[in-house]
């Protein structure tokens, strides 16, 4: 990991680099390799700086987190001005069979300007992000690529399913117009994957 990572209480999983043995000693829940030290396990970070040992702290054995840099899917259960609050139910292709709490700011939307959290997404929409920390257990999301965004959302005045069209997202069944920030990948068998995160 880069410098600036190296602290305690981080998220690691199994074969994340921790380390070199000139800086560090391999502790409990991790091993070396080729003068690297990797996590053993799934968990957290713990740095000993006195005696310059890192070890692992194992969270969970076999469950799925999201990790800096994961892909995700997530239900945007709230949205404010500046920003929006995410159910992740999905890791890479790995439906989680609970929910970590995922928080997009309005920074985090796009690489050009963005003046409102509602022109991006609406509570409901299903939506693909890329984890970008996971400081104090939070997960801040970032949909800034080019391939992420909302994959499906409803109408929000008559709950069909909206597709893209000239002026934004259209409603076939009652014309409204809305608009989102919409991923390459929108409409694209999502159904599937809500029924599996819901069952
Ligand atoms: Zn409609």
């Amino acid at each position: 990991m880069p410098e600036s990572e190296r602290k305690s209480g981080l998220f690691v999983v199994p074969g994340d680099r921790l380390g070199v043995i000139e800086e560090f000693t391999s502790g409990p829940g991790t091993y070396v390799e080729g003068g690297t030290i990797h996590s053993k396990v799934t968990g957290c970070t713990l740095l000993d700086m006195l005696n310059k040992q890192v070890s692992v702290y194992p969270l969970v054995k076999s469950a799925t987190v999201p990790q800096v840099g994961s892909i995700v899917t997530a239900m945007v259960s709230d949205v404010k001005n500046k920003n929006a609050v995410l159910s992740i139910f999905k890791v890479g292709d790995k439906t989680l069979s609970g929910f970590f709490k995922g928080m997009l700011h309005i920074s985090g939307v796009s690489h050009g300007y963005v003046d409102n959290m509602f022109n991006v997404c609406k509570a409901g929409d299903i939506m693909k992000a890329k984890v970008i920390s996971t400081e104090n257990r939070s997960f801040f999301l970032s949909t800034a690529d080019n391939d992420l965004g909302v994959v499906h959302a409803l109408c929000s005045i008559c709950g069909h399913v909206l597709q893209p069209g000239n002026r934004g997202m259209g409603c076939s069944n009652c014309g409204n117009n809305e608009r989102r920030k919409t991923s390459p990948d929108y409409g694209k068998d999502i159904t599937r994957e809500v029924e599996q995160s819901e069952s």
